[in-house]
C-alpha cells in the first residue's frame, strides 16, 4: 500500500471481485465527495461507465501516476446512504459474489445507466387546494382537461407523467393549461403525500389476533422476530395493517414482502384502501420511470409504505419502523441464478442491523423459521382460528389403485365434483403440471419424443397442436406417427389441458376455467379470472400452483388434489417440505367462506407417512418429524451449505472442473468441510449443457464461509474454469 491524496474507491458491474481506484476530476468539490455518489469513470476499453464510490481512501495497491480521473461526478447527492453500502457490502461478502454487481443490482435499471437523479424527480402532477375543490364538470369548453381533472381527482394521490400519458396520450398542454389556471402543480415525488389519512378498520380484531397485534407492539423498538403462524384465512394481513398504523403515526416507514404470484393490483388496492399515503412499489411490471421514481420516495422517507416482491429487499428506507415478509417460506423469495440472495434472510439481517421488528407471515412456515422458533430465536404467534369464523376443510385420502378413471379423474371423485356443483358451489381442481400430456412414445418400439438439449421428455400441448420443452423452452411440431417405425404413438401422463378436455365432457353445461401460465401470459388474464371466480360464473377451476397462493375463494367447497404423489420420491432433501406446504396451501383455498370445505387427495401412496401425518396431525407435527430426520442427518438447518454449480457442453469439462475445485478446497480447509461431489443436478442436463454440483456442508457457518474467497479466487484463474458457467450457491434452496 502506497499512502496517496484523496482517492475514490468505486464499485462497477462487473464480474470482477474488487473495487477500483479513481482519482477527483479537477472539477468536483473534494469536500463533496462521499461515499454513494455515482462517477462517471472510462474503464478498460469503455469511456463511460457509470460507477458508485464505496469509499475514500489515501491508500492505493497502484502507483498514483497510474491511477486515472474520474470523468465526473453524477449526482449532486449521493443514491445510497452509507448505513445502506454497509448493508450490500455485508451481501457481498455472505453470498461472495462481487460487490460491484450486489451494488447495481440494488439501484433501479434507470440508474444503473447514467443520467442524472434529477431526471425522475419532478415529474409528479397532483391537485392543488383549488384543484381538489373544483368542479371538473363545469370545464365544458376544455373536455380533455375537465377528463384529466377527474382523474387527478378519482386518484387522490399524484400520478407520474407517465401514468398520465398512458391514459391520456399527448395530454402536455392541457396539464400545462390546467396548471396556469391553477388547478394542479408539479411536484417532487411525493411531496403532496404528506397528508395522512388511515381509514378504519372495518373489523374488530378477535382474540388471537389482538393478542399478536400487542406481542408486538410491546418490543416495536427492538429488532425482534415474530412468526406469525395462522392459517391462510386467519387474519394475518389485518394483524399486519393494525400494526402498521401505529408504526407509520409515529412517522416511520413500512417495508412489506410479498411472493411474485401473491402482488396483484387487488393486494395492492387493499393496503390503498387502506393508507390512504404515500406507498412506494417494487416490482418488475413498472416502467422504469416509476420504479425509480418509487424507489427516490422511499429513500427520501415520503413513501410510507413500500410493498414489492423480492428484489424489493434493496430499497433503501430514510426510517424503517417495521419489516413484514408474507409467505415467509415462499421459494421466489430466493433468486435462483445471477446473485442468488434470499429476500427474507436478508430481510432478517437489515432487521438486526437497523433495530427494526420483522414479522415472517406464513401458513406453513419454512424448517429454518420453525427451527428458529424452537431456539427460542424468533418468537411464536398464532392465529389459530380463521378470522370470519370459517372452518378448516376435511380431509379425504382417496387410494385410487384400480379405480375406475376419466383421465386422471377417479369416479369418486366425478360423483364428489357433481354434489357439490349440484349444490351451486365452485370446484378446485389441482395439478401442477400443464400442458395435455407428458409423454410421447410408441409401445411397439420404445422410441419417445424427448428434447435433445435437454434429454427429457416434450410435454404435448394440444391447444397449439406442438410438443414444448418444460425446461428450456424450446417447441417442436407434434408428430402422430414413430419416426422408427411408423407405428401410432401413444401420449402419457396428464396435464391440466387433459382434466380440462375430460372434465368438458362429463360435464357439458358447467363453466370451466383452466388457470396456469399458458392461459394467464396477456395482461389481465389472472384479474379476469378472479373476478369471473367471485362472481360465480365459474363452476370448475383448474389450475397448477398459480392457484395454489394467496388468493380468496369462498365459494370452492370442494378441492381435489389430483396427482398428490409427485415429488414423494424426489431425491432432494427439501422435496417433503415443499410438498407439505403446496398440500396445505392447495387445501386452504377451500371452506374459506362460511361453506365447509374438502379436500379429495388422490393417491396411489395412501399409506405413505407424509400423507397420515399432515392429515391427522397437522403441518407443524409433520415438520417437527421432518427436523427430527435433518437433525439426525445433519442437513439444513442442522448444518450449512454452499453449492458450487458447473454446466458445461462437455459432461467431462464440469466433472473436471468440480473435481479440482473439491481438491483445492480440501486444501485450503485441511479437509475440515464436508464436501460431495460431481452430484447430477435433478436437471442433469439442461439446453445442451451438463450441470453438476459440489456440495459443501459444515455445521460451523463461519468454517464454512472461511476459506469461500481465496477458493473463489483460484478457481477464477483455473485453466477448467474457461470452459465451464459456474456459480456459488449460498443456503441454496432447491437441487434442481
Ligand atoms: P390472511 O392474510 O391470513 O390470509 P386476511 O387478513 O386476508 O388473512 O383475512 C382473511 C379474511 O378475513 C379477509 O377477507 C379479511 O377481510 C377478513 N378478516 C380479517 N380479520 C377479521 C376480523 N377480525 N373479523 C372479521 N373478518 C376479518
Ligand atoms: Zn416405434
Ligand atoms: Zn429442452
Amino acid at each position: 500500500m502506497i499512502a496517496h491524496p484523496l482517492i475514490l474507491r468505486v464499485a462497477i458491474a462487473t464480474p470482477l471481485r474488487r473495487l477500483f481506484d479513481y482519482l477527483p476530476d479537477d472539477a468536483s468539490n473534494l469536500n463533496n465527495l462521499q461515499p454513494g455518489l455515482r462517477v462517471s469513470v472510462s474503464f478498460g476499453r469503455r469511456k463511460d461507465v457509470t460507477g458508485v464510490v464505496v469509499a475514500l481512501s489515501n491508500q492505493s495497491d497502484f502507483p498514483y501516476n497510474k491511477l486515472k480521473k474520474i470523468n465526473h461526478v453524477i449526482d449532486r447527492h449521493s443514491v445510497i446512504g452509507s448505513k445502506h453500502l454497509s448493508l450490500l457490502e455485508w451481501a457481498s461478502n455472505y453470498y461472495h459474489y462481487p460487490i460491484g454487481e450486489v451494488i447495481f443490482s440494488a439501484l433501479p435499471s434507470a440508474l444503473r445507466k447514467n443520467n442524472p437523479i434529477t431526471k425522475y424527480d419532478e415529474k409528479f402532477w397532483g391537485l392543488t387546494k383549488k384543484g381538489v375543490a373544483f368542479e371538473a364538470g363545469l370545464m365544458k369548453q376544455a373536455p380533455k382537461q375537465s377528463q384529466l381533472l377527474k382523474y387527478l381527482q378519482e386518484r387522490k394521490i399524484p400520478a407520474t407523467e407517465e401514468e398520465i400519458y398512458s391514459i391520456y396520450p399527448r395530454s402536455k398542454q392541457s396539464l400545462l393549461s390546467l396548471k396556469d389556471k391553477g388547478l394542479v402543480t408539479k411536484k417532487t415525488a411525493g411531496d403532496s403525500d404528506n397528508a395522512l389519512k388511515i381509514n378504519k378498520s372495518p373489523f374488530k380484531l378477535n382474540k388471537d389476533q389482538k393478542s399478536a397485534t400487542n406481542e408486538i407492539l410491546k418490543s416495536i423498538d427492538n429488532g425482534s422476530i415474530f412468526l406469525l403462524d395462522g392459517l391462510t384465512g386467519s387474519g394475518k394481513t389485518e394483524v399486519y395493517m393494525t400494526l402498521m398504523e401505529s408504526v407509520i403515526r409515529a412517522g416511520k416507514q413500512c417495508l412489506i414482502l410479498l411472493p411474485e404470484i401473491g402482488l396483484t393490483p387487488q393486494q395492492i388496492q387493499r393496503f390503498k384502501d387502506r393508507f390512504e399515503v404515500n406507498i412506494a412499489i417494487q416490482h418488475s411490471g413498472l416502467s422504469d420511470t416509476e420504479r425509480t421514481q418509487h424507489w427516490l420516495a422511499a429513500r427520501s422517507g415520503k413513501a410510507k409504505i413500500i410493498i414489492g416482491t423480492r428484489s424489493a429487499i434493496w430499497t433503501e428506507l430514510a426510517n424503517p419502523g417495521l419489516y413484514i415478509i408474507d409467505e415467509e417460506h415462499d421459494l421466489s423469495y430466493k433468486q435462483q441464478d445471477g446473485f442468488r440472495y434470499s429476500a427474507r434472510d436478508m430481510l432478517i439481517t437489515r432487521a438486526s442491523r437497523d433495530k427494526v421488528p420483522v414479522i415472517l407471515g406464513s401458513a406453513t412456515p419454512s424448517l429454518e423459521t420453525l427451527y428458529n422458533v424452537k431456539k427460542d430465536r424468533y418468537k411464536h404467534l398464532i392465529l389459530s382460528t380463521r378470522a370470519a369464523n370459517a372452518k378448516p376443510p376435511k380431509y379425504r385420502l382417496l387410494d385410487i389403485r384400480g379405480k375406475k378413471m376419466h383421465g386422471p379423474i377417479s369416479q369418486t371423485l366425478v360423483d364428489e365434483i357433481t354434489k357439490h356443483l349440484n349444490n351451486k358451489n365452485q370446484v378446485l381442481l389441482f395439478l401442477n403440471r400443464r400442458g395435455y400430456a407428458v409423454h410421447l412414445f410408441c409401445h411397439s418400439c420404445g422410441w419417445k419424443a424427448e428434447c435433445t438439449r435437454c434429454d427429457l421428455p416434450y410435454t404435448y400441448h394440444k391447444n397449439i397442436n406442438r410438443l414444448v420443452c418444460h425446461h428450456c423452452g424450446v417447441t417442436k411440431r407434434h408428430i402422430e406417427q414413430c419416426p422408427d417405425c411408423n407405428e401410432a404413438l401413444l401420449l402419457m401422463g396428464h396435464g391440466t389441458e387433459r382434466i380440462e378436455e375430460v372434465l368438458s365432457s362429463l360435464f357439458p353445461k358447467a363453466t370451466i376455467s383452466r388457470i396456469d401460465r399458458d392461459t394467464t401470459r396477456k395482461k389481465n388474464a389472472m384479474h379476469d379470472y378472479l373476478e369471473k371466480i367471485h362472481s360465480g360464473e365459474i363452476d370448475i377451476l383448474i389450475g397448477t400452483q398459480m392457484l395454489a397462493k394467496g388468493h380468496h375463494f369462498p365459494n370452492v367447497t370442494l378441492t381435489g388434489i389430483v396427482d398428490a404423489d409427485r415429488g414423494l420420491f424426489s431425491t432432494d432433501f427439501r422435496a417433503s417440505e415443499r410438498l407439505a406446504q403446496l398440500f396445505m396451501q392447495v387445501s386452504g383455498r377451500t371452506g374459506r367462506g362460511v361453506k365447509e370445505g374438502t379436500v379429495i387427495v388422490q393417491t396411489y401412496n395412501p399409506e405413505h407417512p407424509l400423507f397420515q401425518q399432515l392429515i391427522e396431525h397437522g403441518y407443524n407435527y409433520f415438520c417437527n418429524s421432518l427436523l427430527q430426520e435433518r437433525d439426525h442427518s445433519s442437513l439444513p438447518p442442522y448444518s450449512y451449505m454452499v453449492f458450487l454449480r458447473a454446466e458445461a457442453h462437455n459432461s467431462n469439462d464440469a466433472k473436471q472442473f468440480i473435481n479440482d475445485a473439491t481438491m483445492q478446497l480440501n486444501q485450503l480447509t485441511n479437509n475440515k468441510l464436508l464436501l460431495f461431489g460431481p452430484i447430477p443436478a435433478l436437471i442433469e442436463k439442461r439446453s445442451g449443457r451438463y450441470r453438476y454440483q459440489l456440495i459443501i456442508q459444515s455445521d460451523s457457518r463461519k468454517s464454512l464461509h472461511a476459506q469461500l474467497d481465496n477458493w473463489l479466487e483460484n478457481l477464477e484463474k483455473s485453466k477448467h474454469s474457461k470452459k465451464v458457467r459456474w456459480s456459488l450457491d449460498v443456503d441454496p434452496q432447491d437441487m434442481a
